[in-house]
């Protein structure tokens, strides 16, 4: 790991409450899809006691020009300073950190178990597994509680024709919430969920990304599924 200056590139809102913010890419930066960095604001007009220093997961995939990352715009004094920032600001980037990457044996399918801005990470993990041309079976479910809710899911969805090995499964919590009507899954992801689209649901290592309490709770469920803990593998977002 190493300290970089980056500066940022381009903001812009990408789910209700939820931005995403791209920096230049420092000569020589190296990581690993599914990876996270610290970041700090340098001088901000404003602090408070959580400081000036928030780890995000890198949204970007390793082939992309651009870092990019995405988060909820809660009222935190980092989160109105990142906000506000003018284009071309710097900051510093600690990194890269985290083992949240996918495992080397192409014959175990990868599924991916997601709840809101835990999507980050496989963002970074599928743009790059559909860019090198997918050689192991890949699934997402991906909750949110209404469609305005999603982040990325142009970006996860689009290639599913073109890549026979790629599933993307979204599903949504709180339907009646939104005025959309959907043909898709709707409900939190559970056993009778991963079922429809897994025909042995032991066979797969697990990815299991974002806050906590999400994280445990899919935890139990695939446990009580007879899915061995060797096989999940998790990051979870602590400050949510
Ligand atoms: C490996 C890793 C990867 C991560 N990746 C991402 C990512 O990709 N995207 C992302 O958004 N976050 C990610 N996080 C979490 C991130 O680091 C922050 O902790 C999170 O975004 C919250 O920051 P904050 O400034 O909103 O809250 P903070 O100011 O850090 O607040 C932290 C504490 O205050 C409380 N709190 C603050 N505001 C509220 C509120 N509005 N409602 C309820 N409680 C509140 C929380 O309970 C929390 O305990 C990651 C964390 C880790 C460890």
């Amino acid at each position: 790991m190493s300290i970089y200056q980056i500066k940022l590139s381009a903001k812009k809102q990408i789910a209700t409450g939820t931005m995403a913010f791209s920096f230049e890419k420092p000569l020589g930066f190296v990581h690993k899809a599914g990876q996270f960095a610290d970041f700090t604001l340098l001088n901000p007009p404003e602090t408070d006691a959580e400081g000036n220093i928030r780890g995000f997961s890198l949204a970007s995939a390793p082939y992309e020009t651009h870092l990019m990352i995405a988060t909820r715009m809660r009222d935190s004094a980092f989160k109105r300073v990142l906000k506000d920032l003018a284009i071309g600001t710097e900051l510093t980037m600690d990194a890269p950190y985290g083992s949240f990457t996918l495992h080397n044996n192409v014959s175990i399918p990868a599924v991916f178990l997601t709840g809101g801005i835990g999507v980050t990470p496989v963002r970074s993990i599928v743009r790059q597994a559909l860019h090198d041309k997918p050689t192991r079976e890949i699934l997402v479910f991906s909750s949110n509680k209404t469609p305005q809710d999603a982040a990325f899911t142009e970006d996860l969805s689009q290639s599913q024709l073109a890549n026979p090995k790629y599933t993307y499964i979204s599903t949504m919590t709180d339907l009646p919430a939104s005025n959309v009507v959907t043909t898709g899954e709707t409900g939190v992801i559970n056993q009778a969920m991963l079922a429809k689209y897994i025909s042995d649901l032991t066979l797969p290592i697990y990815y299991l990304c974002g806050p906590l309490g999400m994280v445990t709770a899919l935890r139990a469920m695939l446990n009580a599924t007879g899915v061995d803990d060797d096989n999940i593998r998790t990051e979870e977002f602590s400050g949510y």
